[in-house]
């Protein structure tokens, strides 16, 4: 991993000064961080999702990867001893390409650990009946994957409105969970859910305080899911053209993309530096 010092020159005015936008476009980020309390790096959990937090969003999924900058503090950050996990609607092995990271846990299918056999067929289904009806809408793609299924439409922006009314009511029919998002709607079983996924996490791990960092509309479970924590917590919305800073009115902080977020992962990873990297062998 190259020197972060070097990749990374000093940021200057982070919200925002002369001609560079503003990053931070809601809240200030020493007083949000200050929220966390003095926890040291390892009672520190780090939940964030991967499209449009850590990676900007593409017009074909597949070509997005997240921002060299958040990979490299978030490599960091495990060093320090922080909980790292990325919860995705992503494949967990697509997931895993794109977030080669050693300790950073990965929760592909927003963590449900592949459908059962009864939400699988209910998938097939779903991907059978929507399959047929979006097949000679131009722009519009179906992507199964093990756990969920995605209905892009980034190529057809305007095609959102009928697609909606048209799919939800299949998805509810086998009863499946729709969640629209940036240029797609997301079917799931019900119990796929970030916000449960967050809880499994916290379950597993009791971290003293917990930072969940999101854009979309699958992510505002993950904000509730913290908002109901009695440890302190932080929310970090991830605005965009598509999801301007008043759709996250419950966060402690909205930065502008995923640019924002490696601003504010810089800031963290400069609070749990003064720890220094965590000697695996200490005891807790
Ligand atoms: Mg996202």
């Amino acid at each position: 991993m190259p020197d972060l010092g070097e990749l990374f020159p000093p940021l200057i005015g982070i919200g925002g000064v002369g001609d560079r936008p503003p990053r931070v476009l809601r809240g200030d980020l020493q007083p949000a961080l200050a929220k966390l309390g003095d926890i040291r790096p390892g009672q520190l959990l780090l939940a964030t999702d991967f499209d449009g937090t850590l990676a900007p969003i593409t017009a074909e999924p597949n070509t997005a990867s997240a921002l060299p900058e958040n990979l490299a503090i978030i490599d960091r950050l495990i060093d320090y001893g922080v909980h790292v996990a990325v919860i995705s609607g992503r494949a967990q092995h697509d997931l895993r390409q794109r977030i080669p990271i050693a300790g950073s846990r990965l929760l592909g299918d927003n963590g449900i650990g592949g459908p059962t056999p009864e939400e699988r067929r209910a998938l097939n289904r779903f991907n059978s009946k929507a399959g047929r009806m979006i097949a000679r809408q131009p722009g519009v793609w179906l992507e199964s994957k093990p756990g969920s299924t995605s209905v892009h439409y980034r190529g057809a922006p305007d095609a959102g409105p009928d697609l909606r009314i048209a799919v939800l009511p299949i998805a509810n029919r086998f009863g499946l969970v729709s969640t629209v998002g940036r240029m797609v709607i997301e079917v799931s079983p019900r119990r796929a859910d970030k916000g449960r996924a967050l809880l499994v996490l916290i379950a597993g791990l009791e971290p003293k305080a917990v930072i969940y960092a999101g854009d979309d509309e699958p992510d505002h479970s993950a904000f509730a899911t913290l908002s109901r924590l009695p440890t302190p917590h932080l929310s970090v919305g991830v605005s965009s053209t598509e999801r301007p800073a008043k759709s996250f009115g419950n966060c402690d902080l909205v930065v502008d993309g995923p640019d924002g977020m490696s601003a504010f992962l810089r800031a963290l990873s400069e609070r749990m530096a003064r720890f220094g990297v965590e000697d695996p062998l200490a005891p807790d």
